[in-house]
């Protein structure tokens, strides 16, 4: 039987409460587990017998949103969410305003472009627009990035689980899977439960933030995981030391083995050792896959990037003062004392015109390795692209397995490209699930 929810932002644990003794076998080894996990599992506690079309593994943003496409085509779906809500991570998106889509999504805009490539072409921006006003939410465009109309990430959430109710999506909320076990049909352990369908869409996400990683769950099907590092996050840099705090509108570039592989203009957060700010986050996604590839990468600041070094040497020229006096004028103090003491000039040193526009214009950067995965909000790596069909997100080694979003080895730029992601994906895995089972 379904179980529909009282209000879309109710909790739906009471639902879950009853019965099952929650079990854990933690000395349990997915590779030998095979066909005896059942059994155990019966006798040891769970609870036998839930039977669905398809399990969706994570409540977040491509697990709800594919959830919401199946139920739609009237199929039995439950979620399974190992927190005690459901979309937690999306309420904290885009500071709180969740940047869900962008105007400027392209293949060239994530690390693998052919994979996506199909993904976002069934799933556009505006089959975003039409996805996301058939669950009654209106959207607005910011410089491209697009958001909910209320600018709030609250809303956003509000229609996903309005949607899924009036789908009749059963949610599982602090139902964390702990195995999953493939024979006839799936049996996925949660919470001292057993779910059973013949579908699972894994839409576990990453290990960004406090996001768990789930990815061993699929390993014992042969799946492989590539590493994760942080990909969107702040960068780690100790070269502009004492400005902790500073904000400044800059340009920014990064060189990674010779090559620019980043530049844009926008602000910048300073810390003691780290770039920050949203001109840093834009480039930190160029910066890790990179990394990733063993490059060597450093960067450059032009604190006056509308000005030339002409135009600044002839200011500096004009002026009768020292060094830092005559950055003042152009950048924070903070700043001023770190520009000067790049240009090697100390407090009250003579003005030198030329060394100080060259700095201004071409600060140096070298940086510290990357950002700890914990304190990223996306990360690169993850489940293998080359064992899932990118037309259709299905496992090219288990009949039946899909995998959406942030799960798989997919990342995108800064500025709504893995909203979008999760949302394209999911809209795949669905159609290809729907078209499957469509008899
Ligand atoms: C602070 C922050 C701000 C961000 N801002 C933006 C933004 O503005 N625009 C943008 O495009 N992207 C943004 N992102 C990135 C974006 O949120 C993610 O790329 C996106 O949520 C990925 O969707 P997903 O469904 O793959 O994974 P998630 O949304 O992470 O969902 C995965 C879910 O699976 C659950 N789960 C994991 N393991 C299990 C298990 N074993 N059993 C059951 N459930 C499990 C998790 O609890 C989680 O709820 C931001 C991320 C963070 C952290």
């Amino acid at each position: 039987m379904r179980t529909r929810v009282k209000s879309p932002l109710a909790p739906f644990s009471a639902f879950f409460a009853e019965g099952g003794a929650f079990f854990v076998d933690k000395r349990a080894d997915l590779r030998i587990i095979g066909s005896v996990a059942l059994e155990n599992g019966a006798r040891m506690g769970y609870n036998v017998g839930m039977e669905f079309q398809d399990i969706v593994i994570g409540g977040g943003a491509s697990g709800m949103a594919c959830a919401v496409m199946l139920a739609r085509k009237g199929r039995k779906v439950v979620v399974l969410e190992a927190q005690d809500r459901t979309l937690k991570k999306l309420l904290a998106t885009g500071n709180g305003r969740c940047n869900l889509s962008n105007a400027a999504v392209s293949p060239d805009r994530y690390n693998a472009p052919d994979f996506v490539r199909y993904a976002l072409e069934s799933f556009d921006g505006e089959k975003v627009s039409r996805f996301f006003l058939s669950v009654g939410l209106l959207l607005r465009e910011e410089e491209g990035r697009i958001y909910p109309y209320s600018l709030n990430a609250g809303s956003v959430v509000n229609v996903l689980l309005h949607a899924a109710k009036a789908a009749g999506v059963t949610l599982a909320e602090s139902a964390k899977v702990e195995k999953i076990i493939r024979r006839e049909k799936f049996e996925v352990y949660a919470a001292g439960k057993k779910y059973v369908a013949q579908n699972v869409v894994f839409a576990a996400g990453s290990n960004a933030t406090s996001g768990r990683d789930s990815l061993s769950l699929l390993k014992f099907f042969g799946h492989d995981v590539t590493p994760r590092y942080a990909s969107i996050s702040y960068i780690p840099c100790s070269c502009v030391r004492g400005a902790s705090g500073v904000r400044a509108r800059a340009a920014l570039s990064l060189i990674c083995d010779g090559r620019t592989v980043f530049s844009g203009e926008g602000e910048l957060l300073f810390k003691d050792n780290a770039l920050s700010g949203i001109l840093a986050f834009e480039a930190s996604s160029r910066y890790a896959r990179a990394l990733r590839q063993g490059k060597t990468c450093t960067g450059e600041i032009d604190f006056a990037p509308d000005r030339t070094r002409e135009d600044l040497e002839g200011f500096f020229s004009s002026l009768d003062c020292d060094c830092e006096q005559a950055l003042c004028g152009i950048v924070h103090r903070a700043l001023a004392a770190a520009i000067a003491k790049k240009a090697g000039a100390k407090g009250g040193a003579r003005l030198n015109a030329g060394l100080l526009a060259r700095t201004v214009k071409g600060y140096a950067l070298t940086f510290d390795g990357a950002c700890d995965v914990k304190n990223a909000q996306v990360v690169c790596g993850g489940l293998e692209l080359s064992s899932f069909d990118p037309q259709t997100m299905r496992s090219r080694l288990v009949p039946g397995l899909y995998a959406t979003g942030e799960a798989l080895d997919v990342d995108g730029d800064c500025g709504g490209f893995n909203l979008h992601w999760a949302w394209a994906s999911a809209y795949t895995a669905a159609k290809a699930i729907v078209g499957d089972n469509d008899d």
